[in-house]
């Protein structure tokens, strides 16, 4: 063990497919899942002459993406040239933006304390798809051959790339998983991981605590979920601590995560080498958004995921609020607690709830502040999804709250279980469960739960 107290330095660069009819530059539509190379054309094949003309839907989509995060737009954004040879790349470059790009410096605050810098949102074009075939890996390693498919090539790319202000794979975690939400919610992007419209290069260094300089990171690639993001970056954090421990020098290098093993392996580069030669894209003219456009997409923004998440977890902590929004939950608890309903609640109808009509919301709130039966309970929800409801009929199903009815009941479900009553008694109190769906199966679902539980305790107490 070493007496040095490590902290981990993470910066992420994400990538999200813009959910745009058609490609960056080519009018040839988007396509998940079509026939291999049914979504060409000269532009996106590179044929000599084809000249690209950029998507105006999807400057748009990144600069909404930009003011969500706070970021500058620019005026003047340029595209730019980023030189490498493969298969994939049929120009032998891919149009990205460098020096210029769309969106400046921004930031993301995760709720829970954490404010994560954004150095840049920028537009480029996907590469087309490599299949490798034949070998036993399944990666370039060992195949015997490979196939490329062009559909995906010139596909809208959002890169979004942060500062290095995470610490742990929790909060890269939760900066990831509010990102993302931000931009499904922006209908920017379906953003899903499985589907790669949604990718992440994790950038991982250490340094012992209260260094401010940076070590060198490792760059993680090719990890296509959350979880595997986050033992990636825990298994990176644990080697480079045990490298560090060890002695040796780190340097900066490209890692695979395999998920079988939990380690690391090295990454084989496609290109040459870190030189891309980027250079200003001279078949397209800068990029300058005007200014009554920008504005007009600032005052359009939805109240954002992140803001949301602040809001309620005043009422129910960061956890349970991140929880909502997340599950697109959050709108109902909110309508709940608006009509009365008690925070936790409301959070808790929402969450295990179907869907309602919003119109419904005073009722189901009424109802579910009602003692009223299980049965009816159901029913009301049931109803509420598909038109509107009246509380009344539902509030005169009372459910069975009188003591008086409800305490021979119990007396007898207790006599009956002996056992399961020393156990309450031994200090397993869990066991209420059990006597609380007795307890409602022997009332045919009437029974008031709130009067059953306090009655049940009573009685198992004394
Ligand atoms: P490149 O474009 O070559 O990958 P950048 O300077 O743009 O290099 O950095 C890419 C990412 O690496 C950013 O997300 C940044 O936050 C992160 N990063 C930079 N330095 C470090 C470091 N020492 N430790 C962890 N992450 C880092
Ligand atoms: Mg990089
Ligand atoms: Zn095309």
């Amino acid at each position: 063990m070493s007496s040095t107290e490590w902290e981990p330095v993470i910066g992420l660069e994400v990538h999200a497919h813009l959910k745009t009819r058609t490609k960056m530059f080519c009018r040839c539509e988007l396509a998940y899942g079509a026939g291999e190379n049914t979504r060409t054309c000269p532009v996106c094949l590179a044929h000599p002459g084809a000249l690209p003309v950029p998507n105006r839907k999807a400057i748009q989509y990144t600069i909404e993406l930009g003011l969500a995060l706070g970021c500058e737009i620019s005026e003047r954004a340029i595209f730019a040239r980023k030189n490498y040879f493969y298969p994939d790349l049929p120009k032998g470059y891919q149009i990205s933006q460098y020096e210029a790009p769309l969106c400046g410096p921004g930031a993301l605050d995760v709720p829970g304390g954490v404010r994560v810098g954004i150095t840049r949102a920028h537009l480029e074009e996907d590469a087309a798809k490599t299949v490798h075939a034949g070998g036993a890996t399944g990666r370039s390693v060992g195949a015997d051959y490979s196939l490329v498919d062009f559909n995906r090539g010139g596909t809208p790319l959002l890169e979004i790339v942060s500062e290095p202000d995470l610490h742990s794979a929790d909060d890269a975690d939760r900066f990831l998983r509010l990102l993302r939400q931000t931009i499904v919610e922006l209908g920017i992007s379906d953003a899903e991981m499985e589907k790669g419209t949604l990718r992440a290069d994790v950038n991982v260094s250490v340094r012992p605590r209260g260094e401010t300089g940076f070590r060198p990171r490792w760059e993680l690639k090719n990890m296509n979920s959350f979880t595997f993001i986050r033992r990636g970056i825990e298994a990176a954090v644990r080697e480079q601590i045990a490298a560090y421990d060890r002695g040796e020098t780190l340097e900066q290098s490209t890692y695979d995560y395999d998920p079988d093993t939990d380690r690391l392996t090295v990454h084989r580069s496609k290109e040459e080498a870190d030189d891309y030669r980027y250079f200003p894209e001279p078949d397209l003219v800068p990029v300058a958004p005007p200014a009554d456009l920008v504005e007009r997409l600032r005052s359009g923004l939805p109240e954002l995921p992140g803001a949301r998440i602040e809001r309620l977890a005043e009422h129910l902590g960061v956890e349970s609020a991140s929880q909502l929004v997340s599950t697109g939950n959050d709108a109902k608890a909110e309508a709940f607690a608006a009509h009365g309903v008690e925070w936790k609640a409301a959070a808790a109808l929402a969450m295990n709830r179907g869907d309602f009509l919003p119109e419904n919301a005073e009722a189901l709130a009424r109802i579910v502040q009602a003692n009223v039966t299980r049965e009816a309970l159901d029913e009301a929800f049931a109803a509420a999804a598909s038109g509107p409801i009246e509380a009344d009929p539902y509030l005169a199903q009372t459910a069975l709250g009188d003591e008086s009815e409800l305490g021979p009941v119990i007396d007898a479900i207790l006599a009956a279980n002996p056992g399961q009553v020393a156990t309450y008694r031994g200090g397993k109190e869990g066991v209420l469960g059990f006597f609380v769906g007795a307890v409602m199966r022997e009332t045919q679902g009437k029974a008031d739960p709130k009067v059953v539980n306090r009655l049940l305790r009573e009685k198992l107490r004394g």
